[in-house]
C-alpha cells in the first residue's frame, strides 16, 4: 500500500480530486500510471507511517466504490487540489453513475456465469487433457471438473482440476481434492447446467459413481 501513497503534509482532507502532480502515482484498481496532469481522485488513508493519499481513475473508482465518488463531489473535493481542475470539466456524477451501475450489471453477470465446483462440462476443443491422467480429452467428450486446493502461503485457493470421467475415482485419492464421493454425483447433476441429462448419467455412470 506505501508504495501507490505520495506523501502530504498538515491536516488532510478525506478526498481531494487534482490534477495529477507527478507521474509516479498508479490508479490502485487498475494499476495503470496515472500522467502527470491527468485528473486522479485521492482517498486518505491513515497508516502505521502517516496519512496519505491512494489514487484513482475517476471512471475506475466510479466502477468500485461509487459511493466515495459521491461523496468527494459532495464536498467539492477539487477545493482541496493545489492544482484543481475545473468541475465543468470533469464527469458529472450521473455520468459517473452510469460507470458504476454498468460494471456493477457485469459483476452479477460473471458471479452468476461462474461455475460451481464441482461439475461437469463438454470439452470445447481437443486442446484439453485429464489432468488426472495426462491423456487428451477429446472435443464434445464431457470432463469433470473438481475444486483442488492450492496452497500460496497462508492462503488456500480452490483451482479447477478437470478429468476424464475414467480418472475420476483417483483423483478422488488425492488430499488436496477434499471432495466427498458420496454427494459427488448429485452435486454434478445440480451443477452442471450445458451438459445434457443423458450424456451427464454417461458420464456418471462410466465414473463409477
Ligand atoms: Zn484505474
Amino acid at each position: 500500500m506505501v508504495a501507490d501513497v505520495e506523501e502530504e503534509e498538515g491536516p488532510l482532507p478525506p478526498y481531494v480530486i487534482e490534477h495529477a502532480r507527478s507521474g509516479r502515482s498508479k490508479c490502485k484498481i487498475c494499476k495503470r500510471k496515472i500522467d502527470k496532469g491527468a485528473v486522479r481522485l485521492g482517498v486518505l488513508v491513515e497508516g502505521p507511517f502517516g496519512s496519505g493519499y491512494m489514487w484513482h481513475y475517476l471512471s475506475c473508482a466510479a466502477k468500485k466504490m461509487y459511493e466515495r465518488v459521491e461523496e468527494a463531489y459532495a464536498m467539492n473535493a477539487w477545493e482541496a487540489a493545489q492544482d484543481p481542475p475545473d468541475p465543468a470539466d470533469l464527469p458529472t456524477l450521473e455520468e459517473l453513475k452510469v460507470i458504476a451501475e454498468k460494471a456493477a450489471a457485469d459483476r452479477e453477470k460473471k458471479e452468476r456465469e461462474r461455475k460451481t465446483m464441482p461439475y461437469a462440462e463438454i470439452a470445447p476443443s481437443n486442446r484439453s487433457k485429464c489432468k488426472q491422467s495426462g491423456e487428451p480429452i477429446p472435443k464434445g467428450a464431457v470432463r469433470i471438473v473438481l475444486g483442488k486446493e492450492a496452497h500460496f502461503g497462508n492462503q488456500v485457493r480452490t483451482a479447477p482440476f478437470a478429468v476424464l470421467p475414467v480418472h475420476l475415482h483417483d483423483a478422488l485419492e488425492d488430499p488436496e481434492i477434499p471432495q466427498d464421493p458420496a454427494t459427488l454425483a448429485e452435486e454434478l447433476r445440480e451443477n452442471s447446467r450445458g451438459v445434457d441429462p443423458d450424456s451427464l448419467e454417461e458420464a456418471i455412470a462410466e465414473a463409477g459413481l
